[in-house]
C-alpha cells in the first residue's frame, strides 16, 4: 500500500456528531449523533483487512473490527451483528462510553492519525440488532442444578451472569444499590449513556432466568466514607457460601482516594460520585432532589481523569459558573511518538466533550488547602505548581516550584482522585486474600484456575480484582470469569477461551 492511495481514507474518518455546546447544556440527555448508512459504508470501506488485525489485539475483549466491518461493507448487518455478539456482551456500552482501544491500534491510526471508527460501526450494528429484533433472550435448554451468586452487577458482574445463566446455571446477582448496573448506572452521566440502555439488557438478562436481588448487601453493614449504599438488607458470606455452589466477587473498587488537606472537612467539599450519583438517581425519578449541586458556584474538580471530566459536564448543565479542573500531571503532549507506541494505547492529550464545553485546566497543580469562610464553608482552594523531572531509576518526581503559591475562589470542591480498592469488609467476610493494593487477589493469565480468590468457590472478576479501570475490561473479566466458574462446576465447559 502507498501513502498516496491512502489520502482520501485519511479524509473520510467521521466522528459521531454532536449536538452544538449551547443546545446540550440545556439537558442532560445523550447528545450525539449516530452516523448515517453511508456514512457507515466510508468507515467500513477505509478498514484495511489487515492480515494481522492490531485493533483485535489491542481490544481487551478481542471485538473483531476486519470481519464486522467486511459483514456491513457487503450488507450482511445480522451476520455482522452474529460476529459481535460473540465477543461482546453489551455493544451498546461499549460503543457508547469505551475510549476505543481499538482504534489507537488501527494500521490506519498508525498510516494516517485517522483510524477506521470503529466505534461508530459497532453502534451501528447494535443499535441496528436492538431495533431489528435480533437481540432475544438466549434462554438455556439444559439446567444444571448448580446455583453461582454474583456480588455485584456492574458491568463485570453482569457479563459473568449472564453467561453463566446461558450455561444453565441458576445465577442470582446480589446488588447493594436500587437498581442494577453497577457504575453504568450510577456513576457515568446519562449524556454519555442512557439508562433505558441499561434497563434493555437486565430485562433481556431476568427473561434468561438470571435473579437480581437488588438493594441487598453482602456482608457489609456499614460502607466506608464516599461509598454509596441504597440497601436495606444484608445477607452474610456464610450465608451465600452455604447455598451457593460458587460466589462471584464483582464488587468493583469503590472505596475513593480522599484528599487529605486542612479544610477538607469543610462544607461544599464533596466527593465525585455524590455529584455525579445523586444526579443520576434525580433523572431517574429515585429522589427528589440531589445531595449536592454546582448551580451558582464557580467550582473546582482535583483530579484530572475522566471522572473529573464527567463532574465538568454535569456541573456546567446543572449552571456552575467557572469549573477548573485540576490536574497534579503535566500537561500530556499533543501527540505520541507512534513509532515507540503503536499500536499501544498513547499517552496524549485528550480533550473531552465535557472539557470542551468550558473548563479551565490546570496542570503540575497541588492542592494544598481548601480554605473556609467564618461559617465553614468552602470559599477556595490554595494551590502551588509543581516541576515535574525524571529520577536515576526512571521514575516520575516532583518537586514544588518555590513562591508558586496561589488562591482560587470556589464555592464547591469536588474530589474525583481515582479509586484505592475494594471495600476491605466485603473482602474479609469472605476471607479472601487480597492483593498490594487491596483488591481480592486472582490469576488471570496464569494458574490452572483463572479468577479463583484464595477461598474455595469464591472467584473475583473486574474492578474488585484489576483496581479501576474501564467498561471494556470489566465486561471481559466477567465473561472470561464465568467461563472459569463453569469449568469449576462442571469440570468442563463450552465456553471457548476468550483469549
Ligand atoms: C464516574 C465514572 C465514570 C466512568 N466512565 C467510564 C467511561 O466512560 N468508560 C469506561 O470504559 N469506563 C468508565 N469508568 C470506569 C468503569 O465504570 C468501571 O471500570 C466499571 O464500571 C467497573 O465495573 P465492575 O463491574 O467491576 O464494577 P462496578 O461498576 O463498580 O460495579 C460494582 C457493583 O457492586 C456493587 N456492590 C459493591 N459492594 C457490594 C456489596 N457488599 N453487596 C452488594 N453489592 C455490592 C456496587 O453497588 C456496584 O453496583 C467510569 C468510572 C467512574 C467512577
Amino acid at each position: 500500500m502507498t501513502r498516496q492511495n491512502l489520502e482520501p481514507a485519511k479524509a473520510q474518518r467521521i466522528e459521531f456528531g454532536h449536538q452544538s455546546i449551547q443546545e446540550r447544556i440545556k439537558h442532560f440527555k445523550d447528545f450525539t449523533i449516530a452516523l448515517t448508512d453511508e456514512q457507515i459504508q466510508v468507515q467500513v470501506r477505509r478498514c484495511l483487512h489487515c492480515g494481522t488485525p492490531f485493533c483485535s489485539a489491542s481490544c481487551p475483549l478481542h471485538n473483531r473490527p476486519v470481519d464486522f466491518n467486511r459483514l456491513v461493507r457487503d450488507g450482511k448487518w445480522r451476520a455482522a451483528w452474529e460476529c459481535l455478539n460473540a465477543t461482546n456482551s453489551f455493544p451498546e456500552f461499549t460503543s457508547r462510553v469505551c475510549p476505543a482501544i481499538c482504534e489507537a491500534g488501527c494500521t490506519q491510526y498508525y498510516l494516517e492519525d485517522a483510524a477506521v471508527g470503529i466505534k461508530t460501526v459497532e453502534r451501528a450494528i447494535i443499535d441496528r440488532a436492538w431495533l431489528s429484533g435480533w437481540v432475544r433472550p438466549a434462554v438455556a435448554q439444559q439446567k444444571t442444578a448448580k446455583r453461582v451468586a454474583v456480588v455485584g452487577s456492574g458491568p463485570a458482574g453482569l457479563a459473568c451472569a449472564q453467561l453463566l445463566a446461558r450455561a444453565g446455571h441458576d445465577v442470582v446477582v446480589y446488588e447493594k444499590n436500587a437498581r442494577a448496573g453497577g457504575l453504568l448506572r450510577y456513576g457515568i452521566p446519562d449524556f454519555k449513556l442512557a439508562k433505558e440502555l441499561v434497563d434493555r439488557r437486565i430485562e433481556q438478562m431476568q427473561a434468561e432466568g438470571v435473579k437480581f436481588e437488588l438493594a441487598t448487601a453482602v456482608a457489609v453493614e456499614k460502607f466506608p466514607l464516599g461509598v454509596h449504599s441504597d440497601a436495606c438488607k444484608v445477607i452474610e458470606a456464610d450465608e451465600l457460601r452455604r447455598n451457593f455452589d460458587a460466589v462471584v466477587l464483582a464488587c468493583g473498587a469503590e472505596v475513593p482516594r480522599d484528599l487529605s488537606v486542612e479544610g477538607r472537612q469543610g462544607k461544599g467539599t464533596h466527593f465525585a460520585l455524590e455529584l455525579l450519583q445523586g444526579k443520576n438517581k434525580v433523572l431517574a425519578g429515585e429522589i427528589r432532589q440531589a445531595p449536592v449541586s454546582a448551580k451558582g458556584c464557580d467550582v473546582a474538580i482535583i483530579g484530572g481523569g475522566d471522572t473529573g471530566s464527567d463532574c465538568v459536564g454535569i456541573a456546567r448543565r446543572q449552571g456552575a459558573g467557572k469549573i477548573y479542573q485540576i490536574d497534579i500531571s503535566p500537561c500530556p503532549p499533543e501527540k505520541e511518538d507512534k513509532e515507540l507506541t503503536w499500536p499501544d494505547w498513547p499517552y496524549k492529550l485528550r480533550t473531552s466533550t465535557s472539557q470542551q464545553e468550558g473548563c479551565e485546566r490546570l496542570w503540575s497543580t497541588a492542592t494544598k488547602r481548601i480554605l473556609l469562610n467564618d461559617n465553614g464553608e468552602v470559599r477556595g482552594i490554595e494551590c502551588v505548581k509543581l516541576d515535574w523531572s525524571v529520577d536515576e531509576h526512571g521514575r516520575r518526581i516532583s518537586k514544588e516550584v518555590s513562591n508558586s503559591r496561589f488562591e482560587i475562589a470556589v464555592g464547591r470542591v469536588f474530589i474525583a482522585m481515582g479509586f484505592l480498592h475494594a471495600v476491605p469488609s466485603l473482602l474479609d467476610a469472605f476471607g479472601v486474600q487480597t492483593d498490594a493494593r487491596g483488591n481480592a487477589q486472582a490469576q488471570i493469565e496464569t494458574g490452572e484456575h483463572p479468577f479463583a480468590t484464595s477461598v474455595d468457590g469464591v472467584f473475583a472478576c473486574g474492578d474488585a480484582r484489576s483496581g479501576q479501570s474501564l467498561v471494556v475490561r470489566a465486561m471481559s473479566e466477567g465473561r472470561r470469569c464465568a467461563r472459569a466458574v463453569d469449568l469449576y462446576l462442571m469440570g468442563t465447559t463450552d465456553m471457548p477461551p476468550w483469549r
